[in-house]
């Protein structure tokens, strides 16, 4: 039995195949720059003796030869990941916009899709990414279940004091114009983990998970469940982004359509492409902007106040409204390894019962690991995400009901 894990990014396609019940990563990759030049797949092999990192250089013109690459791959004579499409069951997708109609993940059907659909207008850049993905695969593998596994599900806990705007109600009520949050597979995942690691059941733990990747948000979580969350309608709002400018007045939007060029679609595409740390020192990886702050370039220096600055101003916001924190989670790419943000990000908040160890922050360890002083109250966990796992879960979730 094996699952495989779709993950369609505007112009990427990662994947994931997991195999028997204990969900035993057998294979994952990804197809980068689809569409554009340079592209090139990837595809890392965990198991048999063909394991290793198997590297095709070419470009995939859409999602859809994307997908014919990879199978391509994954049944390539020497890879041998499947031999044949039927040996896969079930097929998890991500989806980042479910709106208020999913809390949980769902079987894919005509009436899903008809939803998913609607939400494109709430979702302009990322559902109809996932849904060409799941009309792929309903051709290429017909037998499978397909899931689908939403980015807000974990945020629907929300009450209205949080997840209201306060605008005329009938936008709300018409148009569904309300604070969904996204990243809930990772922040799901890794207060799960937490919660095991401190040895505390989740339903009794208060958190503030912090995912920090190229997209950034925190949720704040009380008895295990999501009260708020930094990100709003869309993935825009809250922390400082790669490119993403994260919270920005929205009159910014109105000046600059009145008294620049810029039509509408270009503001756009300007806040969520050419804004956050690319904008404030064109470079977005942050490795590259912590070696140039490390250099002494100024607007690094700034970039990385900011960034860890509006971490701090959440940390505070999220702390007042869980009141006792068990602990402060980071994660992802950022979260998992730059201890200069992790340190900078809680820095000064000993008055609220937080303080970091600095010799731990530092540790190159693997996994889960503490990192506050003995003195600190609350808990500083570097836990490792992994949504692609949390996705397979969920898909054998919805395949066990409907066994
Ligand atoms: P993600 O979206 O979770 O893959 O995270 C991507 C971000 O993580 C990029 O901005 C990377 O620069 C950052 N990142 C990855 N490794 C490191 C590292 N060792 N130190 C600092 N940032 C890192």
């Amino acid at each position: 039995m094996k699952i495989l894990v779709v993950n369609a990014g505007s112009s990427s396609l990662k994947f994931s195949v997991f195999e028997g019940l204990e969900l035993t990563l057998i294979s994952n990759g990804i197809v980068d720059k689809i569409g554009k030049p340079g592209g090139r797949i990837t595809v890392k092999v965990y198991k048999g003796t063909k394991f290793g990192k198997h590297i095709e250089i070419g470009n995939a013109v859409d999602h859809h030869h994307a997908f014919i690459k990879i199978v391509k791959q994954l049944k390539d004579q020497y890879i041998r990941v499947i031999q044949d499409v039927s040996e896969i069951i079930a097929i998890g997708h991500r989806v980042v916009h479910g709106g208020e109609y999913y809390r949980d993940p769902q079987r894919i059907t005509k009436e899903l899709i008809k939803q998913v659909k609607k939400m494109k207008s709430i979702a302009p850049l990322h559902n109809p990414k996932n849904l060409t993905c799941i009309e792929i695969c309903k051709r290429m593998f017909p037998k499978a279940l397909q899931v689908a596994v939403f980015d807000t599900s974990f945020h629907q806990t929300m009450p209205p004091r949080a997840f209201r705007y306060a605008i005329p109600d009938r936008f709300y009520k018409k148009d569904g114009i309300r604070v969904y949050g996204m990243h809930g597979t990772s922040h799901k995942y890794v207060a799960e983990a937490a919660a095991a690691y401190l040895g505390k059941p989740l339903s009794e733990t208060n958190l503030i998970t912090v995912h920090l990747g190229n997209g950034c948000s925190m949720a704040a979580i009380q008895n295990g469940i999501c009260i708020d969350t930094s990100m709003g309608m869309s993935p825009m709002p809250g922390l400082i982004m790669g490119t993403r400018s994260g919270d920005i007045d929205p009159s910014i939007i109105f000046y600059l359509y009145r008294n620049s060029r810029l039509k509408i679609d270009e503001i756009e595409s300007m806040l969520n492409n050419e804004s956050g740390l690319q904008g404030l020192t064109g470079m977005n990886d942050l490795r590259d902007i912590l070696s140039s702050m490390e250099k002494g370039d100024e607007d690094a220096t700034l970039a990385m106040e900011m960034y860890t600055y509006r971490i701090k101003k959440y940390i505070g916001a999220f702390m007042a409204v869980i009141g006792r924190t068990d602990a402060i989670v980071f994660t992802a790419g950022v979260g998992e390894n730059s201890w200069f943000v992790r340190s900078r990000a809680v820095e000064g908040l000993e008055h609220l019962g937080v303080s970091l160890d600095d010799d731990k922050n530092k540790s190159h360890e693997k996994g889960i690991l503490m990192l506050q002083a003995d003195e600190s109250k609350v808990k500083i966990l570097r836990v490792p995400t992994n949504e692609e796992l949390e996705i397979a879960r969920s898909t054998i979730e919805v395949l066990n009901k409907m066994q």
